[in-house]
């Protein structure tokens, strides 16, 4: 225990710790699992306070070109449900996430060829020209270093693209050729260097995934620093040939979670949809140990059904508004408080 102790005292001071030091703290959590907490939650409210960002999702199209093994969307699904939202409509999310507080909008989708990077910048102009005190994120996926530019050019501010697993042995056990390892990071990296606030991440419990993977992932983020981190535990999709496969557990999710926030401590870590799915009060443990940032969903009540990842997915059919509330209050009882700003990272300031 001791032992133990001084490896995460080590961590939260420098922020770096060796592959089989990550390991034997992620294999013993059950004897350190406090501690971690206590400090990853510490480290949470010296950047951040009881403070919780929001931000509205909207998922705007549930075609993808890829074939993801894990995922519901995967092009192969030929019964997945598929829907795309119009530039109109998706403004109209933003109208009402606008009045209900939201500051930022995310725009989430499959990899799907009918949004032309003309399409994406006109919408994203759209969304900046109306709402320029808002912030725009999107998250569709691997593009060539020339399309990230431009989208920044449009007004994006930031870009979300989880490198699902750092190791390209179980990357390629997780997805079909040609979506490699290399190219995920190689993009992460190029979202980096056009500035955006970049978001990477990982399933935790995904098929095949180690302890050692883990290590990895962490070790990735050391090097990336990304000012956001996505992490959930992988649920199968009973339409995936990942159907069988077990599910990834809350309880290592969230430790792996704290584990970030000290590497990373100003980083935007959401509690995830899929760690709600899992647990019902999931979200608010993670917040807890070192989350800061939740996603209410705020696309259309009849396209929701349709953008299914995973199996269960939580999708309460209630109105923006309603959910927000919902999520709000729960946010309220686990002792933190919603603010309705941007909620950038602390080393960004607003681009003009
Ligand atoms: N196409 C974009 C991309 O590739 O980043 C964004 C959409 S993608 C569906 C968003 C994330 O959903 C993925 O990064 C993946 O980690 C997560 N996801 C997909 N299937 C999942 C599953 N079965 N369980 C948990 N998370 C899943």
């Amino acid at each position: 225990m001791e032992k133990l102790k001084i490896l995460v005292d080590r961590l939260y001071d420098t922020h770096h710790l060796e592959k089989d030091e990550y390991i034997t703290l992620i294999e013993n959590r059950d004897s350190i699992r406090d501690y971690v907490f206590s400090l990853s939650s510490a480290v949470r409210e010296k950047y951040y306070g009881k403070d919780v960002y929001i931000r509205g999702l909207i998922e705007f199209t549930s075609y993808c070109k890829n074939n993801c093994y894990y995922c519901g969307i995967r092009a192969g699904n030929k019964d997945a449900k598929r829907y795309r939202l119009s530039k109109e409509q998706i403004l109209e999310c933003c109208e009402t996430g606008y009045d209900l507080g939201f500051r930022t909008f995310v725009m989430q989708g499959g990899e799907d060829p009918y949004y032309t990077d003309d399409i994406i910048c006109d919408i994203v102009g759209e969304i900046k020209t109306r709402y320029p005190d808002c912030a725009v994120t999107l998250s569709i996926g691997e593009k060539s270093e020339e399309s990230y530019r431009r989208y920044y050019e449009a007004g994006a501010d930031r870009y979300l693209l989880r490198h699902e697993t750092a190791d390209c042995e179980h990357y390629s056990k997780l997805h079909p050729a040609p979506l490699t390892a290399e190219n995920r990071q190689k993009c992460l990296f190029n979202l980096k260097k056009i500035g955006f606030q970049t978001g990477a991440g990982f399933m935790v419990g995904s098929p095949y995934q180690t302890n050692e993977n883990l290590a990895d992932d962490l070790l990735f983020l050391e090097k990336l620093q990304p000012e956001m981190v996505g992490i959930g535990p992988f649920i199968p999709h009973h339409a995936t040939p990942f159907r069988n496969m077990p599910q990834g557990t809350a309880e290592l999710s969230i430790f792996m979670l704290a584990l970030v926030r000290l590497i990373l401590p100003a980083a935007l870590l959401p509690a995830t949809t899929a760690l709600g799915t899992i647990l019902p009060d999931g979200r608010e443990l993670a917040l807890k140990a070192g989350a800061n940032v939740v996603m209410p969903n705020l696309s259309p009540t009849d396209v929701r059904s349709k953008y299914l990842l995973y199996d269960n997915k939580i999708s309460t059919g209630e109105e923006s508004a309603q959910s927000v509330k919902s999520l709000e209050s729960r946010v309220i009882s686990a002792g933190y408080k919603v603010v309705k700003t941007r909620g950038d990272h602390a080393s960004f300031t607003e681009r003009k």
